[in-house]
């Protein structure tokens, strides 16, 4: 044991025996070579960056030659453009060479790129590359590259493969020389080679909202593997992935080492961009230190950085990463202390080309007077070969992490690569590109304040979605599940003028997962109540009316904040009387804050007066006024986020709104009335009146006293209402104004360009999310030929493997339909189906409720009637289509245009589907579903509606009569000058 004075003092002297192998370029930086000048222009140019990447991200699906010409074609344009690496494939095609000769010379470009950082296409070069590894001296760990894992098909594949891998190197790996450093660490044998795996890839429903199942599930996947690594004298590294999966993925790696008995050579990756690594070791440390095991910890700086900022940030949760590269190296500084001071426990593997981290890694062990065999470093494959050379010549082991695979499976991993290189922070950047400084190199990492902490988004921000990878989060949602089931079956009133009605009539609300359990018993209202609701709401108009918009909308706000004390009992409530599944009851209470949120604050902005022009003589007064008294009629697949929408559009602009929920979701619906009465709404303002659609629905919108009806529902039903609303009563005072959002036949086209394995999960989720029962839903994929087969294949099997059962159980991914009715209806759209089209999938679902499994037609005849009509439910067509234009032609050609989707790596092809595939709401290279108040205004046209888009900066508009006022202010020739 040494002790330093002066630590960095000994970290700046292992650090210049580092620096030197600076000296020994690797080729990716090399500038003599066509692939150095290539980053180097990539780490110049962030367009020819962002285009390089999606160009080689795009390329291993490219079927055939010529689209791999046109492909370039789009990215690059002109020849000049080009990067080096494919420069001589664009000349031929500049030069009119036959597509082939280009994409030959394109794809050998790209390869040898890939070639670079993967280690072998299969078991056979990787192993080679093992074997040549370890002649250098040095120690490797496989991956096998894979794309996501969809189904449990897919899932089975990969643990064979990994089987598989084992069988063919653990023979090989006996008859490699003998080298002690690497097969020995400071407590005895250790094993000649490594895996690592994801163990996301080995069960396809992993979920940390399903806890429990997900870790069961994992390990029966892990368990052979891990006993054929046992067998085969390998060590097994669990990857770490996403942030959302990281406390699955430690109870997993607990809960496999616990039942995988003696074997002592498990690890698992910890990563230092995030901030809570260091209470995980400590844990780690713990657990394993009260067991008396060793395990392994490879301790890495994290490779998802951009995504786990990106998507947090998306979604309103907080950034579980360090937004400096400074902090995290710090951090790794810490970890890496706290790892060689626990070496007796763990086995610590020091996971970076920083020189820096490196150097402080000795002189901590140096200090703790750890042998050098107690630890090893690890690098990947294709990265800092000068440096692994040095620090074995030192005495130090070190493994290389090496990616095999196919190309196109390993192109993410290539692409993850090269955006790492080329990052601004990228050490390797710095080291090799830069040439930076010794000194600059070997400082200790130094903290910068934050700008991108400044970037939040400011003013209205949509309301984030729990967070179920929380354990508490999720303790909370049983609970309110558990209070909700006992509340079931109460008794529930009419609102009107404050006052509480119970009638003789009721609708009798049930749970669609067990019909037989009544949800709540809902007074029922008729005509009677009807005028009586109008008058009260007239009564209220004027005060109403004359509440600032300041004060309605802090009403709206007050009811948002009801809500959000009462999230996960409202949804619990949804998930028993919706049959909604956590996330999307949770989802629809969320959205239905943001509406609150969003209204709310869209009324102070448009309750002024404008002053247009700027004449002398001449004051013009532009503002608005309520149109009276609306009638809000909801539908009951979004039971509380659609009505809040409506209700609380039509009172903040000053309006008395009467409600008429659905009859299937009318206690949800009662449920938000109480939000309304407790944020303080005057009485009057709002009633709440249940009943019969085609009666006491009818009656309200005829009623001479209305103004305005919102409604949401199906097309027959809101055609209804249009022609309805167009007569005139005797006594009526205005011609009413009808927003009606109706239904859809959402179509996504998938091309030839398109990413395989998000496609297919895109398209599960638009089309099964919800039992396929938003108005949203994809019912119709247009497949471009080229990828047809392959499309439906995976989906099949990925729709194969979802769970369907009831919407309480969080492993759910399908639950029941809304009811007996709708079942009915759905299943003789099937029977209509089988009749026209091929049946490639109808997955039975058990259960007594109105549970269905998902049907998939295939070669569907694109004006039939399973093409056309909307069914909401889980049926899919599919569509075959020759081009991009055909597939437009098809998308457009139903009466309908609510939402519609692209999947596409195509400039070309997703500039043509914006301009031409005329759909409300159009998304590009997501899911179709799960639209967000303020970000993507939703609705649609044609038979899918009248109005502005809800959440949009129009929606408020239409509740109100825009007034203007033009007052003469000459007298006798005399005006006052402004
Ligand atoms: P629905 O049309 O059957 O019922 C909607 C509402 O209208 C209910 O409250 C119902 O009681 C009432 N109603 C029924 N007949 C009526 C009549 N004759 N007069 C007045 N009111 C009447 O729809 P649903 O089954 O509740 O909901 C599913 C439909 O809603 C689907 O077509 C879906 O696409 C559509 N939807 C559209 C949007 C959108 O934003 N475009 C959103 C959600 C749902």
């Amino acid at each position: 044991m040494k002790t330093y004075p002066d630590i960095e003092k000994r970290i700046g002297e292992i650090g210049r025996e580092l620096y030197a192998s600076r000296n020994k370029v690797p080729s990716i930086f090399n500038r003599k070579r066509w692939m150095g000048r290539t980053m180097d222009l990539a780490m110049r140019d962030e367009e020819f960056k962002l285009n390089l990447l999606r160009y080689i991200d795009v390329l291993p699906s490219l079927k055939t030659d010529s689209l791999v010409a046109e492909l370039f074609r789009e990215y690059f344009g002109q020849v000049e453009n080009a990067p080096l690496i494919i420069r001589g494939g664009a000349v031929r095609i500049s030069k009119g060479f036959l597509p082939l000769v280009a994409a030959r010379v394109i794809r050998a470009g790209v390869r040898a790129l890939a070639r670079q950082f993967i280690a072998g296409e299969d078991h056979r070069e990787a192993s080679k590359a093992l074997e040549s590894l370890w002649g250098e001296g040095c120690a490797g760990s496989v991956d096998l590259l894979g794309e996501e894992v969809l189904s449990d098909r897919e899932a089975a594949e990969y643990q064979g493969k990994y089987l598989g891998l084992l069988d063919f190197l653990g023979p090989h790996s006996r008859t490699w020389k003998e080298d002690l450093l690497l097969e020995q660490d400071h407590m005895g044998a250790i094993p000649r080679f490594d895996i690592s795996l994801k163990v996301t890839s080995l069960y396809s429903q992993l979920d940390p909202i399903d806890w429990e199942r997900s870790v069961a599930k994992a390990k029966e996947n892990l368990m052979p593997i891990i006993k054929r690594a046992y067998e085969e004298g390998a060590s097994v590294c669990f990857d770490m992935e996403q942030y959302y999966m990281k406390d699955l993925i430690l109870e997993i790696f607990r809960q496999t080492l616990s039942d995988a008995g003696e074997y002592p050579f498990c690890g698992i990756a910890l990563q230092a961009y995030l901030r809570e690594t260091t209470r995980d070791l400590h844990d780690l440390i713990a657990w394993a230190k009260e067991r008396n095991r060793r395990i392994r910890i490879r301790l890495v700086k994290g490779a998802y950085w951009d995504y786990e900022v990106v998507v947090n940030r998306q979604k309103g949760w907080p950034v579980p990463v360090f937004l400096n590269k400074a902090e995290t190296d710090r951090h790794f500084e810490g970890l890496t202390r706290m790892l060689l001071e626990n070496a007796d426990t763990v086995r610590p593997a020091i996971a970076s080309h920083n020189i820096r981290s490196i150097s402080n890694a000795i002189a901590i062990a140096e200090e703790l007077g750890l042998p050098k065999r107690s630890f090893e470093f690890q690098m990947l494959f294709g990265m800092g070969e000068a440096l692994r050379k040095a620090l074995r010549k030192m005495g130090y082991r070190v493994r290389v992490y090496a990616p095999a695979g196919e190309l196109i499976p390993g192109m993410a991993y290539l692409v993850r690569r090269l955006l790492e290189n080329t990052s601004n922070v990228s050490f390797l950047r710095e080291f090799f590109a830069e040439r930076k400084q010794f000194t600059e190199i070997i400082k200790p990492p130094e903290m910068i304040s934050g700008a991108l902490e400044e970037n939040r988004p400011r003013g209205f921000t949509n309301e984030p979605a729990l967070d179920f990878s929380m354990a508490g989060q999720r303790e909370k949602m049983g609970q309110a599940l558990e209070a909700a089931k006992k509340g079931l079956g109460g008794k529930y009133p009419l609102l009107i003028g404050g006052e509480e009605v119970y009638t003789g009539q009721e609708i009798v609300s049930v749970d669609p997962a067990q019909p037989r359990s009544v949800v709540g018993r809902v007074s029922s209202a008729g005509p009677g109540e009807a005028d009586r609701a109008v008058a009260a709401a007239l009564k209220a108009s004027t005060a109403w009316k004359n509440t600032s918009p300041t004060a309605r909308a802090g009403c709206l706000f007050n009811a948002a904040a009801e809500l959000r004390k009462h999230r996960e009992e409202l949804a619990a409530l949804e998930v028993y009387e919706a049959g909604k599944t956590w996330r999307d009851a949770d989802s629809d209470i969320t959205e239905a804050i943001d509406y609150l949120e969003y209204y709310g604050r869209e009324m102070v902005r448009l309750g002024g007066t404008l002053h247009p022009g700027d004449y002398p003589g001449e004051i013009n007064d532009y503002f608005y006024e309520p149109r009276g008294i609306g009638v809000v009629i909801s539908p009951w697949n979004f039971p509380i986020a659609i009505p809040a929408g409506m209700v609380s559009a039509g009172i903040v602009t000053g309006n008395c709104v009467i409600f008429k929920p659905s009859g299937l979701s009318p206690v949800t619906g009662w449920r938000l009335v109480e939000a309304f009465r407790k944020a303080g709404l005057p009485p009057g303002v709002l009633q709440f009146l249940p009943g019969p659609g085609h009666e006491v629905g009818e009656y309200l919108v005829a009623h001479e006293k209305v103004d305005f009806i919102a409604f949401t529902g199906s097309k027959d039903v809101g055609l209804r209402i249009v022609t309805l609303a167009s007569g005139t009563k005797p006594g009526q005072q205005n011609v009413k104004k009808v927003i009606a959002e109706m239904g859809g036949k959402n179509a996504i086209i998938v091309d030839e360009t398109s990413e395989p394995g998000e496609t297919v999960k895109a398209v599960l989720e638009s089309a099964l999310g919800y039992q396929g029962q938003k108005c949203s839903a994809c019912s119709r994929v247009i497949v471009i030929e080229e990828v047809y087969e392959e499309f439906l294949t995976r989906l099949k099997a990925a729709m194969e493997s979802i769970r369907i059962g009831p919407p309480d159980d969080p492993g759910t991914f399908m639950g029941p339909v809304i009811d007996e009715a709708a079942l009915k209806k759905i299943r003789d759209f099937i029977r209509s189906g089988k009749d026209k089209a091929v049946l490639f999938l109808e997955r039975k679902a058990d259960g007594n409720g109105c549970f269905l499994g998902p049907v998939i037609f295939r070669d569907v005849d694109p004006s039939s009637v399973i093409a056309q009509e909307e069914i909401f439910g889980p049926v899919l067509s599919v569509i075959r289509a020759k081009d991009i234009d055909e597939a437009i032609g098809i998308a457009n050609g139903t009466p309908y245009a609510l939402t519609g989707g692209l999947f596409s790596r195509s400039p070309e092809n997703i500039r043509k589907v914006r301009e031409e595939f005329r759909v409300g709401n159009l998304y590009i290279n997501r899911k179709i579903t799960g639209a967000l108040v303020g970000r993507q205004p939703f609705g649609g046209f044609g038979m899918s509606g009248v109005g502005s888009k809800a959440g949009g900066p129009d929606y408020l508009l239409q509740f109100m009569n825009p007034r203007s006022i033009s007052e003469n202010t000459m007298r006798r020739g005399f005006a006052p000058l402004r």
